[in-house]
């Protein structure tokens, strides 16, 4: 028996020098440093209509002066409009456009991409890697997470068989936060070794669940701030004095009053017809979309606008992602940190968000809400602060984790001790102040937390022009918002201007 013992531990071990593993083990790297796999945000890829055709059409990101020149079509039709007062008739041919320009994006009822719609998979060849050199992962945002996660799988295959390492990081932007979280529910922590979320819609995102369920509603106020954002011109520039001086001399406020009129009254008319007949159907029908709408309208929003007949197979991807990923993030987060994965979760604040929304006092980093990038703080409505016997929800020990300016409470995130907030960070906005940061998180064997280094406490400001942070600040002074909020109205013709502009490229 024991002879018998002996010879297959032979056997085993004979087969395990032979086996793949072993072979790649010879081959492995000892920078120390695991390759950073970047999952980049929505659009990374670019999708392709009738690719190597004659009519080959690049769909998205939106080829600017193909949607000019199908819009521009519409000229006889507003001029019609201008002498009949008939929208009906305008509205067809506005969303025949709609359809022309963005239809062919539209996935079928099992959530699939027509054929003519295609993008370019990047191959990986290099085995080169390090903190400066990483493998960039483009995907087509319109699919299910699931089905990303396993073209991500193959991937990290890949760059594991390149580099000699056993494990890869991930460096996740906006949406790709949406993919690793589905790699990790999908394909575990076997081969991670450590993970960046920036300004994740990990919980989703408000705007996304109020546009499915067709909830418009423009705020004056919101519009400012976000003009004041999209024109960083503004900030300290000498030109922005001599724009308020002629601004306040021409006292054109009766301008804007005019056009946020204007808009609304284009809402009402157009907004529901447009909204069912084009815009719905085509952007509701991708499950990658799906993925950002909050727990809060997920229900709503499929009663809303999804035809369980005729859709079976798309409802069912999005509830799959929806109830086994971003209701389950926290426990996934969680397991992966158990696992010895190291994990850093960076979440921005103190910038406006589309204005369009009923949503427009979540205090986000311009795009995705704080609270739900950092997965649970508790957040104050933008600019406002907690009541003064505000209390932490959850006790650590006596452990702070309320932000200085008393407007976060870092308590109840997933994971407290390693997720970062920073003050004015817009949506991905990354400066060499950041690019520090993670270059130390990669370079960490343990996992850092938000006590590691005085440097990078849990709540930053974010200093653009010298590209660092600096500690945020007790009782902020907003005095230079009232005063943008006072000022006069050019502002807000710009501030609706870009805004339009933001919605018309997504
Ligand atoms: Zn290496």
């Amino acid at each position: 028996m024991k002879k018998l013992i002996s010879y297959a531990v032979a056997i085993i071990m004979l087969i395990a020098t032979l086996s793949p593993a072993a072979f790649s083990a010879e081959n492995s790297c000892d920078c120390g440093q695991s390759p950073i796999v970047y999952i980049s945000g929505l659009g990374s890829a670019s999708l392709i209509r009738d690719a190597g055709s004659e009519n080959e059409q690049q769909l998205w990101k939106i080829d600017t002066e193909y949607a000019i020149k199908e819009f521009a079509t519409l000229a006889p039709s507003v001029a019609a409009l201008m002498a009949t007062g008939n929208y009906d008739a305008f509205g067809d041919d506005l969303i025949a456009v709609i359809k022309t320009v963005f239809g062919d994006l539209a996935l079928d009822g099992d959530g699939v991409s027509s054929d003519r719609v295609t993008y370019e998979l990047r191959e990986y060849t290099s085995s080169e890697h390090g903190l400066d050199r990483d493998y960039y992962f483009a995907y087509d945002f319109r699919i299910s997470p699931f089905e990303t996660a396993a073209l991500l799988k193959t991937a990290v295959e890949t760059v594991k068989e390149l580099t000699g390492h056993k494990k890869v990081s991930f460096k996740a932007s906006s949406m790709g936060g949406v993919i690793a979280m589905a790699y990790l529910s999908a394909y575990g922590t076997e081969d991670i070794d450590k993970i960046i979320f920036i300004n994740c819609p990990i919980l989703g995102t408000e705007v996304a669940g109020e546009l499915f369920t067709k909830q418009l509603e423009i705020n004056k106020d919101a519009l400012i701030r976000y003009g004041e954002q999209a024109l960083p011109a503004l900030d300290n520039d000498p030109l922005a004095a001599i724009l308020y001086a002629v601004i306040e001399a021409l006292d054109i406020s009766g301008i804007w009053d005019t056009l946020l009129l204007t808009a609304d009254f284009f809402i009402d008319k157009l907004g529901e017809k447009v909204l069912n007949e084009a815009v719905i159907p085509i952007f509701t029908s991708m499950p990658g979309l799906w993925s950002f709408v909050s727990d809060l309208y997920f229900e709503q929003a499929k009663d809303a606008v999804i035809n369980p007949e005729t859709q079976a197979g798309m409802l069912s991807k999005i509830n799959d992602y929806h109830y086994n990923v971003q209701n389950k993030a926290a426990e996934i987060l969680n397991s992966a940190r158990a696992d010895g994965v190291c994990i850093y979760i960076i979440a921005g604040y103190d910038m406006q968000r589309t204005p369009l929304v009923p949503s427009y006092l979540n205090d986000s980093d311009g795009t995705v809400d704080t609270k739900y990038a950092s997965v649970g703080a508790v957040v104050a409505p933008i600019r406002e602060t907690f009541s003064d016997d505000y209390t932490q929800a959850v006790d650590f020990d006596g452990i702070n984790y309320i932000s200085p300016d008393n407007h976060i409470d870092a308590s109840t995130c997933a994971l407290p001790d390693s997720t970062w907030f920073i003050k004015n960070m817009l949506h991905c906005n990354n400066h060499d102040g950041h690019r520090e940061l993670y270059r130390m998180m990669f370079e960490s064997d343990t996992q850092l937390t938000v006590f590691s280094d005085p440097c990078y406490l849990q709540f930053l400001q974010n200093d653009k022009d010298n590209q660092t942070f600096y500690e945020v600040v007790p009782n902020e002074d907003y005095t230079e918002l009232d005063r943008l909020l006072l000022a006069p109205s050019l502002l807000h013709f710009v501030a609706f201007i870009s805004c339009l502009l933001k919605v018309f490229r997504f």
